[in-house]
């Protein structure tokens, strides 16, 4: 559990986190090039051990005998990050870990050994007044909070924010829905269920959405390194936030609502990051909240002792009638509604997904495959094409 609070830092915390997250973004990017440099030329993984070794190693050499003036613990934890990093990498869960640029967000995370918090008042290591920051959180008691960790960050609109993770006891579980539902996100509407509910992309999300779209073609249009680029990234940058928060925010409403109206959630695994990208506003709306929804889905589940079903995703949920079990063989993209050639139903063609979403789920759940994931679905054809 985090809080995350906007922090006003001093001038004199502004230059020290700043050349804080200078020695972060550095370990980072020299620890990535080395760990790649080693695994081309001997084929070999790097221990973070390793990594941490390397760093004691450079902070006593003279040209970056500099990393020892910022708390070390920030410094470490990106070596963490990055291992951790690798480790989804190598079990095919995420990208590539990229090198970190000076432009995008920078942040620092401070355990412990280096901060102090008492009745509300944060302390950072390496600096000597405490840091300000703006306590919205009514129903939670700053002075008693107790966080395991501070995480210090700087947006590319230079906002600054602090987040405080905290152990929270483990949740009581829901009242009983008595209900399950089959969900199938989409483009039209980011979410259709299996009783036919509807939940589209609100219009200022897609309003501000474009507008980041517009932005980004204006910078993309001045020269780099100029001034009105400069001037550009800044707007691109705040276009950024406004439709990251206002997706988080519908995104959090959503999921909310989800958990709370069924006991079994059966969704199907996108494989977001697999996703081909188009040009479509609506895709790309889509494209970063399909992910994040399930991770909301996972958590929300978990603590409210849900049951989330994830089914394999060359299940050909549109195609097949969910009364007869039909399979088509072609469906047009455009096609919102189909009438089954088995048995005269005319169907949605979401709904219809929703619903099949929903008996494959069933079946997972009641053992049928042996198998979370759904391997008694057919593979039939992928279901990029089967979605769009
Ligand atoms: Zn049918």
């Amino acid at each position: 559990m985090a809080y995350r609070c906007r922090a006003y830092p001093t001038p004199e915390q502004t230059a020290v986190l700043n050349r804080t997250f200078g020695c972060v973004r550095l370990v980072w990017n020299k620890s990535l090039s080395e760990r790649n440099h080693r695994y081309r030329a001997e084929g070999v993984r790097t221990s973070y051990r390793q990594t941490d070794a390397a760093l004691t190693g450079w902070k006593r050499t003279e040209e970056l005998a500099f990393l020892s003036e910022v708390s070390c613990v920030p410094l470490q934890q990106t070596l963490r990050h990055q291992h951790t990093a690798f480790g989804n990498f190598f079990a095919g869960r995420a990208r590539f870990p990229r090198f970190k640029s000076r432009t995008g967000r920078q942040s620092a995370h401070y355990t412990r050994s280096a901060f102090r918090m008492r009745e509300g008042v944060l302390m950072l290591a390496k600096t000597s007044t405490p840091l300000r920051f703006v306590w919205s959180f009514g129903e939670v008691d700053l002075a008693a909070l107790d966080p395991t960790m501070v995480v210090v960050s700087r947006e590319p609109d230079d906002r600054w924010y602090v987040a405080f993770a905290v152990d929270t006891a483990e949740p009581a579980p829901a009242e009983p829905a008595g209900h399950a539902i089959g969900v199938d996100l989409g483009l039209k509407d980011l979410v259709v269920t299996s009783d036919g509910e509807r939940i589209a992309n609100p219009r200022h999300l897609v309003r501000k959405a474009r507008n980041l779209a517009r932005y980004q073609r204006r910078m993309a249009r001045c020269e780099r390194g100029s001034g009105n680029r400069g001037k550009a990234r800044a707007k691109v940058a705040r276009a950024h936030r406004k439709v990251r928060t206002a997706r988080q925010d519908f995104l959090h409403r959503t999921t909310t609502a989800l958990v709370r109206s069924a006991d079994v959630i059966v969704i199907e695994d996108l494989s977001v990051k697999n996703m081909v990208r188009n040009r479509h506003l609506a895709r790309a709306i889509s494209d970063a909240g399909w992910g994040e929804l399930r991770r909301q889905l996972e958590y929300k589940c978990d603590r409210a002792g849900r049951t989330l079903v994830v089914i394999d995703r060359w299940f050909p949920s549109s195609k097949t009638c969910s009364v007869c079990g039909h399979v088509l063989a072609e469906l047009a993209l455009s096609a919102r509604h189909w009438t089954c050639p088995g048995c005269r139903t005319r169907h949605d063609r979401d709904l219809n997904a929703a619903k099949n979403i929903l008996a494959a789920g069933r079946a997972v759940t009641r053992g049928d495959s042996g198998d979370a994931c759904g391997a008694d679905v057919r593979r039939q054809g992928s279901s990029f094409r089967d979605r769009q």
